[in-house]
């Protein structure tokens, strides 16, 4: 498996002498725990499990044959991640290497103030999400939300109302596999909205060349502009600083209830913990971003209609900011959502924003987006297998390093590759501690 050097649409390609394996997707570090995969191989072919390091991570039952391994190549995002059409790109009011085809970009929140204070940012997705419902565009929306009966861990949520569109309201860093059932989803033959990381609509996009019934349903695709998902092993970090166990808890909040808003942690008898963001996030050894973040060519929702980020205007989350997003509109559809939102009074606007603010404002992703054609290039080097990616401007993002800082991105990731630093274990399920062990 190798990567060459093609045409100005496609950034790298994969080259494998037959679809990759379950197994082979996840040691090579890039599974993300979608879930996708097990509603393709249908019921009782794959199951998610939970590993030791604290990924979703999916685990065929039996060997699966080539046609359902094919199908998996062709839509999970670890093997193949396509940005927008072309065509897309080419009549966008605005396009930038960066950050890709844009209709509009402003600074705003949700108008509602309970949206707005109980939303990660600004309730932004939150109150689109309510709109999408109250104006009868979509019968329900897919996204996601603490477990009731696990809060700390996350689970897919079908929204039928607003209500619970609130309901999961906020970002949830831990492993969150969306799209598990979502055959089921496409089976119901209803309309929906899909609120979610780039790397899943990424996936949906996928499934839209096979399936057409995804075109036909899913009428808007709504992301947040995504640091990296991290492993469960992360908020376990947080328990252990308070002596808890995960059993004892009620709520589990990373964030919300302001901008940022704190990490809030309830127990069923009644005690509450609290800590900053900035703590939560204070030390980057102890981030556990999963491995498949690390090389993400679109984690800013280029193929989504609407991608929703932060905005710290004082320059960081290092106090609480004003309730705001970041918002940008990336295709026609998403532009008349966005206009009958404001129009309603559901999202009210700041100000225009544009390519220099938010790359400011999202100077690391805008690193990244630099960084990853030499990364996946060195991996390519290395002998390991690397996803399809294709019209996400890669090279030509590359281009905007200095040589230099392209030749070291490139080595680096060579030299992990080579390491196993950027892979993982095989995906086995966490063994379950049960209480008389812990003492
Ligand atoms: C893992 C992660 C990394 C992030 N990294 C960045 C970043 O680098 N830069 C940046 O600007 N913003 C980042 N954010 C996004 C940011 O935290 C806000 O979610 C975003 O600005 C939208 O704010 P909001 O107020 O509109 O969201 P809300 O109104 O609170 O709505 C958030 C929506 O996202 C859904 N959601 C939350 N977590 C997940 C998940 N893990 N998988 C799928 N759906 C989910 C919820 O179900 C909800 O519908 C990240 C969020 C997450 C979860
Ligand atoms: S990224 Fe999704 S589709 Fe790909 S292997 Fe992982 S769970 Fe399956
Ligand atoms: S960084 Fe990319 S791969 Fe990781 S969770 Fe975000 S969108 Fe998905």
């Amino acid at each position: 498996m190798g990567l060459i050097e093609t045409g100005s649409s496609q950034d790298t390609a994969a080259l494998a002498a037959g679809p990759l394996s379950l197994g082979d997707i996840v040691e090579n570090g890039l599974c993300i725990g979608c879930g996708l995969c097990v509603s393709i191989a249908g019921a009782g072919e794959i199951e998610m499990v939970i590993t030791p390091e604290g990924r979703e991570r999916p685990v065929a039952r039996q060997a699966l044959d080539k046609a359902t391994l094919a199908k998996i190549n062709a839509v999970c995002p670890g093997t193949r991640i396509a940005g927008p059409p072309p065509a897309q790109r080419r009549e966008a009011r605005l396009a930038d290497t960066v950050w890709g085809p844009v209709e509009r970009l402003v600074l705003g929140s949700a108008g509602n103030p309970t949206v707005r204070f109980i939303g990660s940012g600004g309730g932004t997705l939150t109150a689109l999400g309510q709109f999408l419902l109250d104006s009868g565009r979509v019968k329900f929306v897919l996204h996601v939300a603490a477990s009731r009966s696990m809060p700390m861990r996350t689970e897919r949520r079908l929204s039928f109302d607003s209500a619970s569109v609130l309901e999961g309201a906020g970002s949830r860093y831990g492993p969150a596999a969306t799209l598990v059932d979502f055959n089921d989803i496409l089976d119901r033959g209803e309309p929906f909205a899909l609120i979610a990381k780039p790397c899943d609509i990424t996936t949906v996009r996928n499934l839209a060349r096979l399936d057409l019934r995804v075109d036909e349903y899913m009428r808007y695709a709504l992301a947040f502009v995504c640091g990296g998902a991290s492993d469960l092993t992360k908020s376990e970090q947080v328990l252990e600083r308070f002596g808890l166990r995960e059993d004892e808890l009620s709520l589990f909040r990373y964030r919300g209830h302001g901008n940022p808003g704190l990490n809030r942690i309830e127990t069923k008898d009644g005690r509450a913990f609290e800590i900053s963001y900035r703590q939560l996030w204070e030390d980057e050894d102890k981030w556990m971003i999963q491995p498949r973040c690390k090389i993400c060519p679109d984690a800013i929702g280029q193929v989504a209609d609407i991608a929703v980020s932060d905005s710290w205007l004082n320059g960081g989350p290092a106090v609480e900011d004003e309730p705001l997003n970041g918002i940008i509109v990336r295709t026609k559809r998403g532009l008349e959502l966005f206009d009958a939102a404001v129009e309603t009074g559901v999202l009210q606007i700041k100000r225009e924003s544009g390519m220099a603010e938010i790359s400011e404002l999202q100077s690391h992703q805008v690193r990244k987006r630099r960084a990853v054609w030499a990364r996946l290039t060195g991996m390519a080097i290395a002998g390991k297998p690397v996803p399809f990616v294709s019209d996400l401007a890669l090279r030509d993002c590359a281009v905007q390093n200095s040589p230099a800082d392209n030749l070291a991105e490139g080595r680096g990731a060579r030299d992990r590759a080579r390491r196993g630093r950027l892979g993982e274990p095989p995906a086995v399920p966490r063994k379950i501690v049960v209480e008389d062990e812990r003492r």
